[in-house]
């Protein structure tokens, strides 16, 4: 019964897993997907994630996988710049931020776990507060039991019901180019309910990115629709593109939660997505999956009172969430005039204020998660 079962073996998963055996219990991840196959792009992993990644104790194999001296900011559609990112002053003052193939942090995470943790090919289908799991592979009973099963989570339903994500009304293509000039430079450029942004990842290859406002479920023009879109944007947006390969675009529509009442209940936990998905404008959701999963294990290791957990987690990530979807907003506003009001205002804002504001997401450190006060 000293069993923790972790359902899912995604970024959040798998970084539970890391987090409970380091708090000295058994960790089991279950993962409906038998063999994952590399896909997926780039991934932000700001300096909270990697404070919690070396937590981990793989912070220092996933920096050395990863681009960190770039600079940038936001632009228009034309290259001018909007709101500029004083790399040196965010580095100074919270750490690196950092770029990596979410592929290679899967694998990272993957080979950190001893054999015989991540069983793939394992469906769950129900779980209660008791600790009890259905799975597809049979019944199984935990200590406790992670829901770490993504935005559509099954375990959720045990500690909240049937919770409809939001549509946040815009989608989001990524790949990875290797384009035959080098970029150093990572940005996101903002136009009419439209942006793109790049990042420059390890082995000269970019991660791009790029949404577009749409309803839920519009058919998909793939490479050639954003070909179609941005084309007469600033350089190096049509190198990129037309280094990349249709193939290897993907595309979702975005999707985040309405705030929960509560993160456990009885024996379960939602850890990640499937407690507080969020729009990847502050490229936060990965990052907050990582926190939680420390916090959780220090919970673990400490008297294990899950209310700890929620009081730790539930405020700060929905506060993001919150603050995720609005960003996303104004990056998607489409009338022109309002597009040249928040121009005009992100052209105003002083790079010191901008740092200041995202205080309250990049200081968190381990520490705090072992010392919550209920
Ligand atoms: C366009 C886009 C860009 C993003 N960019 C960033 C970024 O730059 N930085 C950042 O920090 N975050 C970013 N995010 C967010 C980030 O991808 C997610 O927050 C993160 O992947 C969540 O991890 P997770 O483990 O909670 O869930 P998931 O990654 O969804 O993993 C859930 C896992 O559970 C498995 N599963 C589901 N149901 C079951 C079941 N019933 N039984 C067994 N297994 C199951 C799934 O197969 C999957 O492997 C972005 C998101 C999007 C959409």
């Amino acid at each position: 019964m000293d069993e923790v079962l972790i359902v899912g073996g995604g970024i959040g998963g798998l970084a539970t897993a890391l987090a409970v055996l380091r708090a000295g219990k058994r960790p089991v991840v279950l993962e409906r997907v038998s063999e994952q196959a590399v896909v997926g792009s780039g991934l932000s992993l700001w300096p909270n994630a990697i404070r919690a990644l070396d937590a981990l104790g793989v912070g220092a194999e996933v920096r050395a996988r990863a681009v960190t001296d770039a600079s940038g900011g936001i632009r228009d559609s034309a290259g001018r710049l909007l709101l500029g990112v004083d790399a040196a002053a965010l580095q100074e003052r919270f750490g690196e931020p950092i770029v990596v193939h979410r592929a290679e942090l899967m694998a990272i995470l993957r080979g950190a776990l001893p054999d015989g943790v991540l069983r793939t090919g394992i469906r769950v289908t129900a779980a209660d507060e008791s600790g009890r799991v259905v799975t597809t592979a049979g019944e199984r009973d935990a200590e406790l039991v992670v829901g770490a099963d993504g935005i559509r989570s099954v375990v959720r339903r045990a500690v909240a019901g049937e919770v409809e994500p939001r549509y946040a009304g815009y989608t989001a293509w990524r790949t990875v180019v290797a384009p035959p000039e080098p970029v150093t430079e990572f940005g996101e450029s903002w136009g009419r309910g439209q942006r793109f942004g790049f990042a420059p990842l390890a082995g000269g290859r970019v991660y791009c990115f790029a949404t577009a406002n749409a309803p839920a479920g519009a058919p998909d023009g793939g490479l050639a629709e954003l070909g179609e879109r941005f084309a007469g944007w600033h350089a190096p947006i049509p190198m990129l593109l037309a280094a990349a390969d249709p193939a290897a675009v993907l595309r979702h529509d975005i999707y985040d939660l309405p705030a929960l009442p509560r993160f456990t209940a009885g024996r379960i936990a939602l850890i990640g997505d499937a407690a507080h998905a969020m729009t990847p404008d502050l490229g936060q959701g990965a990052c907050q999956a990582l926190e939680d999963a420390v916090t959780l294990g220090a919970i673990l290791a400490g008297d294990g009172d899950l209310r700890r957990y929620d009081a730790a987690r539930r405020p700060r990530t929905q506060r993001i969430v919150a603050r995720a979807r609005r960003m996303g907003r104004a990056g998607q506003l489409s009338a022109r005039p309002l597009v040249a009001l928040r121009n005009a205002a992100m052209r105003r804002t002083p790079a010191s204020a901008q740092l200041g504001a995202m205080a309250s997401m990049l200081d968190w450190t381990p520490e705090e998660s072992a010392t919550i006060a209920l």
